[in-house]
């Protein structure tokens, strides 16, 4: 059997426009039609189809019972497992009953109201699409005013009840002859068409915001401007005073606030009261893990003094655990959020929460791609690409980087003796040496096996020349554990002094390197010299970063010791 949305389509195909809506907003016009009866106390014949739910709460039959009461007539189609049969509360109502709906006919939800004065119908189905792995419920909705099309809906549906109901079908003819859907009162049709054209762009405002955020998203890496789009488009959807972003930090870090402020630039106190609101509400919500809504209707609850303006903060939720919130605040004391604001709401937070994941997982990765696992040192591909950094920046600046190879001495020996993991030990023992002995912009790297390389931006030969000793000392004086002590020789070069290229910086510090273990080990080397002339040539030249070593290896200088 044709569905009635089908039917009257079909017959009325002219007149009537589906439009496609979220089932959240359905459910809005489902509310607004009925509305219409309540508050305007029509004595109309009313007749609804409900889409079937298996519990039902006290608060809805609560609103079934008063659209049962208002009307004169009240039909109610019903999935024969719908928890409304066994509720059995209509029977309060006079010349209200329940009826059967056809098989199949469990997706469509209609709302029927005739009327000498006002007549109306909203037919809605809904269905399944696949979008690539997502299963997307979307639903087509038709409404008209017309009594002629209200009448002919009336029609199909006798006609329905006689052929599935033959016993109800006198109850439901008389009904329908006593409230022919006549005229329609212009005043009523254009109140309810204003609700329901504000409705329609409320929602395409907020599928244009989930749009935009998601697109955000997919197209941008960078978490920071991800989380200020949301915020705005949220803030801009809703058409709030104020909307807030609280992302927590990872591994001790702080955490990222983002703010849209509807009147632009927030006086410095109010930027501040959001940020503390903000950091309040995450603490609050990480333990209950449910967003919180504060209204007049819901607003009993305040939970500080100036917690007046209506909020709705929601978490971001990821695998049961919160990283954050969402926080919503308008400036009109009587807004309601409604629910499908609060949907919108949660799905934002849903996608934020999956996209903080994947930066952090992104930056986790690249981290990963770029550090040594056994000593947390950078590896060599890193090292590379600071070493060009650094020399860049170095000649903008016009100032020195110099770089120091060490390589451990017979640390073959360390392995045959001690064992592979005692080696392992020492090389993870160096790597924290260098790390205490360091500053923030220097760089160690892995270079390779029990060869390391640090970068020292900024530093020239002399001052290089420092650091290298402080380290040569600190391992031949420090005990490693279980193996005692170790040594290393140690090659340093400066750029512009001894090279103008990545490679050639490289390559004077590994001949340095060479020289030094050449000499006897446990010392530092320099490159010779007669190369130790500062030319102002060498800084206003650009680094040539392709470049191979050229230099020359004759008469390196031994620092030893
Ligand atoms: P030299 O003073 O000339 O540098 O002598 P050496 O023994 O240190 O030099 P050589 O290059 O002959 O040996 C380096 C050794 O470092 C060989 C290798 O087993 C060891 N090695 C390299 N990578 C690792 C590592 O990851 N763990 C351990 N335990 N040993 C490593
Ligand atoms: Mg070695
Ligand atoms: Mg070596």
């Amino acid at each position: 059997m044709l569905s009635l949305y089908q039917a009257i389509l079909s017959q009325h195909s002219r007149q009537l426009t589906p439009v496609r809506c979220a089932d959240q907003t359905i459910a809005q016009l489902h509310r607004y039609f009925e509305d219409v009866v309540l508050e305007n106390n029509l004595a109309a014949l009313v007749v609804e189809s409900l889409p079937l739910q298996v519990e039902r709460s006290p608060r809805s039959a609560e609103r079934v019972l008063k659209v049962g009461r208002a009307a004169r007539h009240a039909f109610f189609f019903l999935a024969p497992e719908d928890a409304y049969n066994e509720m059995q509360f209509l029977g309060e109502v006079r010349d209200s009953m329940l009826l059967s709906r056809a098989q199949g006919g469990n997706n469509e939800h209609f709302v029927i109201i005739a009327d000498a004065r006002f007549s109306a119908l909203l037919v809605s189905l809904s269905g399944q699409t696949e979008d690539g792995s997502e299963t997307i419920t979307e639903s087509e909705v038709i409404w008209t005013f017309e009594p002629d099309i209200v009448y002919s809906a009336l029609e199909y549906l006798m006609a329905r009840v006689t052929a599935e109901r033959f016993e109800q079908t006198e109850a439901f003819s008389q009904a329908v002859r006593t409230c022919m859907p006549k005229a329609t009162s212009l005043q009523l049709t254009v109140s309810v068409t204003t609700k329901l054209a504000r409705l329609l762009q409320e929602q395409a405002a907020r599928e244009v915001a989930i749009n935009r955020i998601a697109s955000a998203i997919r197209s941008s890496l960078s978490l920071p401007s991800v989380l200020q789009t949301t915020v705005d488009e949220v803030g801009r959807a809703l058409g709030v005073q104020l909307s807030g972003l609280h992302v927590e930090g990872e591994n001790d870090q702080p955490p990222v606030m983002k703010c849209y402020f509807r009147d632009g630039d927030p006086t410095e106190e109010a930027h501040e009261a959001l940020v503390n609101d903000l950091y309040a509400y995450h603490t609050q919500l990480a333990r209950r893990l449910k967003h919180y809504v504060l209204d007049e209707q819901r607003g009993t609850t305040a939970q500080t003094e100036d917690e007046t303006r209506p909020l709705a903060v929601v978490p971001l939720l990821y695998q049961a655990r919160s990283m954050g919130v969402l926080l919503v605040c308008s400036d009109d004391p009587h807004r309601i959020w409604q629910e499908n604001e609060l949907l919108l709401l949660r799905t934002v937070a849903d996608q934020v929460a999956v996209a903080v994941n994947h930066a952090r997982l992104f930056t986790q990765m690249q981290q990963l791609a770029l550090t040594d696992g056994l000593t947390g040192c950078v590896n060599r591909r890193s090292f590379e690409m600071q070493l060009e950094r650094d020399l860049r920046l170095a000649t903008r600046m016009r100032q020195p980087v110099s770089l120091i190879m060490l390589d451990i001495d017979h640390f073959k020996r360390v392995n045959d003796t001690y064992g592979h993991d005692a080696g392992d030990a020492a090389l993870r023992f160096l790597a924290d040496v260098l790390r205490d002995e360091l500053r923030g912009v220097d760089t160690a790297a892995r270079y390779g096996g029990e060869e390391f390389a640090v970068i020292l931006p900024q530093a020239g030969l002399d001052g290089a020349l420092i650091v290298a000793e402080r380290l040569r000392s600190r391992l031949e004086t420090t005990e490693v554990p279980g193996i005692g002590h170790i040594t290393g020789s140690f090659g340093l070069a400066t750029f512009p002094l001894h090279a103008n290229s990545r490679d050639q910086l490289v390559g004077a510090a590994d001949r340095a390197l060479y020289e030094a273990k050449h000499a006897g080990r446990n010392r530092i080397c320099t490159p010779p010299s007669e190369q130790t002339e500062v030319s102002d040539e060498m800084y206003g030249a650009p680094v040539d970063v392709s470049a191979h070593a050229e230099g020359d290896a004759a008469g390196l200088n031994s620092h030893a010791v």
